[in-house]
């Protein structure tokens, strides 16, 4: 953080999702200020302790409630060992006998005191050496979170109903957090943890508003009301901004106004290179809101249908006529243009209910996606017919997560069959010569694509979770985004595997991770023979206006060196040398 001597103060994290928001910080999370303190008397102590008897037991029947649900729900027999620490926390004696005895010697509410002697006991854990007590600090605080929650009943305001103009700062912002989301008035985001490929990043760049993640502690430090101006190339949030700042993020505003009306010119037009080379520029969604969105922005298409943000939203799994309804509208509004829907890939990031947290240790490597869904083949089933019944509406292929050999491509297959089966059975119609794929995002299928391109008409990369697996980079840890690199030269390599395996046996390769939204990557990406490119909305001009203004030819040449280069600093250089020729507007 720097100071000058107004009251301005700059802060500095990861900038996620390009734009520049002017507007006025809202903190999510319970802040101090929301929590009343008030003088009681002696004789209504025994009062106090009660209601917050009422909130632990209220907060530990949630718990249990959660862990039923994830027992039931995830089809774990196991019991969620991180809710069993929570369950533990309403009983830690640490926690509760400071406030018992507090609230007879301070004489001040109990939500005040409680929330101070959580707030200390969190600092406390915090500052342990030991790594597992560190590690404690984080559960606490959600653990206290929930017992003032309950104890402020209704007082605590959420994301759904948000004044225009702000901007939401979080520690983090879970799917089902962003999925209750007031998206009017939303203008950026800003969040404590996260990186590129992490769910806010995201869910901001489908909305087309910047974004700044990985701020480390900004929800500790910031505050409702105050205003901001939020740079989302740069990663920099001005707060209580001066005039010349004001001034400068001005006329930067004029300037990037002029490049989006400059490349708003080449919605109807095609996503062709110099020399003719024709590729599709599809959109990526997570809900059916998202797509005027991106037709507005151009796309032909929608490329990556997430489908698990129809689930998070519920409490329990959507049946099939909701389901069919929102595949049927997104195909009808797209049509004659494709929609790849993606089936559900609940897990890793994206969990049920906002408190369903992970009930694993390793979430992304665990019991996710297609797992999921070969698991609970009526979940399965469900949303295989919703969607089959949709690709009588219009242009619709289905895709599956997270394969990460044939075997799995070959059981979804037969699953599949048999729904069509009963479909004909009940004389239901639906697209007989359906296309179906499998996105590449596991190392082992990028490997051994050649026998899975044999079972399949179409593959989408996934870069996000391929770069993850191939470099085991978390990839929603800011600690370790520094080492997240698309270019590293395992991931061209195995990229490379997929095209050639695709093309060899006569079917497409399209990507659809946050890396084919970077402009930097795209010639690289044409070069090295992808046919489809799906991008969130705020991507998309910049990723048309880059193919159009290459030669294939270039580019592939570029993709050939980039893959004889030993690291991806060369290869970076590569890129930016392009980029900048190509139109150095695009160029942060
Ligand atoms: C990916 O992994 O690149 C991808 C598109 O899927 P998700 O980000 O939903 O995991
Ligand atoms: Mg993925």
């Amino acid at each position: 953080m720097t100071k000058n001597p107004t009251t301005e103060k700059i802060y500095q994290g990861i900038g996620v999702s390009p734009g520049v928001a002017r507007g006025t910080i809202f903190v999510y999370k319970i802040a101090d200020e929301a929590v009343p303190e008030y003088d009681i008397t002696a004789e209504q102590v025994p009062e106090e302790i009660s209601r917050f008897e009422a909130a632990l037991v209220e907060t530990r029947e949630q718990l249990h409630e959660l862990q039923e649900r994830i027992a039931t729900g995830v089809g774990s027999s196991a019991p969620s060992s991180i809710l069993d620490v929570h369950i533990s926390i309403t009983e830690d004696p640490a926690l509760l006998e400071p406030v018992m005895s507090r609230l007879g010697a301070d004489k001040k509410n109990v939500e005040y005191i409680f929330n101070s002697v959580a707030q200390k006991y969190v600092t406390t854990l915090a500052e342990m050496p030991d790594e597992y007590l560190r590690e404690r600090a984080a559960d606490v605080r959600d653990v206290a979170d929930r017992i003032l929650r309950s104890l402020l009943g209704r007082q605590v305001r959420g994301l759904a109903d948000l004044p225009p103009g702000t901007i939401v700062v979080a520690h983090d912002l879970s799917p089902s957090d962003t999925s209750s989301l007031d998206r009017k008035n939303v203008v950026g985001f800003v969040t404590d943890v996260g990186s590129h490929t992490s769910h806010t990043a995201i869910v901001a760049r489908a909305m087309n508003i910047p974004a700044i993640v990985g701020l480390r502690d900004a929800s500790q430090y910031l505050h409702d009301g105050q205003p901001a101006i939020l740079d989302g190339f740069s990663g920099t949030l001005a707060v209580e901004p001066s005039q010349q700042t004001l001034f400068v993020y001005g006329q930067l505003a004029v300037k990037r106004q002029t490049v989006d009306d400059r490349l708003a010119q080449l919605r109807e037009l095609p996503a062709v290179t110099l020399d003719g080379h024709e590729l599709t520029l599809a959109g990526n969604i997570e809900l059916p809101e998202d797509v005027p969105g991106l037709i507005t922005a151009g796309a032909e298409g929608i490329g990556l249908f997430r489908t698990e943000f129809l689930y998070l939203k519920h409490a329990d799994f959507p049946d099939e006529e909701s389901q069919f309804q929102k595949y049927a509208e997104v195909a009808r509004a797209v049509k004659p243009n494709s929609v790849i829907i993606r089936t559900l890939d609940i897990g890793g990031d994206k969990f049920h209910s906002d408190e369903a947290t992970p009930a694993e240790m390793n979430p992304f490597l665990g019991f996710r996606a297609i797992r999921f869904c070969l698991a609970n083949p009526e979940v399965f089933t469900t949303q295989l017919r919703a969607i089959l019944r949709a690709s009588a509406e219009g242009n619709v292929k289905i895709m599956y997560p997270m394969i990460s050999g044939v075997g799995e491509v070959q059981q979804a297959n037969e699953i599949l069959r048999e729904v069509m089966d009963q479909l004909r059975r009940q004389g239901i119609p639906f697209d007989e010569n359906v296309d179906v794929g499998a996105m590449m995002e596991i190392p082992s299928a990028a490997m051994t694509a050649e026998i899975i391109a044999k079972e399949v008409d179409f593959f989408s990369i996934g870069s996000n979770d391929l770069v993850q697996y191939t470099l085991a980079v978390d990839r929603v840890n800011e600690r370790v985004a520094n080492l997240y690199d698309p270019t590293h030269p395992a991931v061209l390599r195995l990229i490379r595997n997929c095209v050639e395996a695709a093309h060899n046996n006569g079917i497409w390769c399209g990507i659809c991770g946050e890396m084919a939204g970077e402009p930097l990557y795209t010639p690289l990406l044409v070069g090295m023979g992808l046919d489809e490119l799906s991008v969130a909305t705020a991507s998309l001009p910049r990723v048309k206006e880059v193919i159009r203004r290459l030669n294939l030819v270039e580019a592939q040449e570029l993709a050939a060196a980039t893959l004889n280069t030993t690291n991806s600093r060369e290869v970076l250089a590569m890129l930016n040398t392009l980029l900048q020729r190509i139109d150095p507007d695009l160029v942060n």
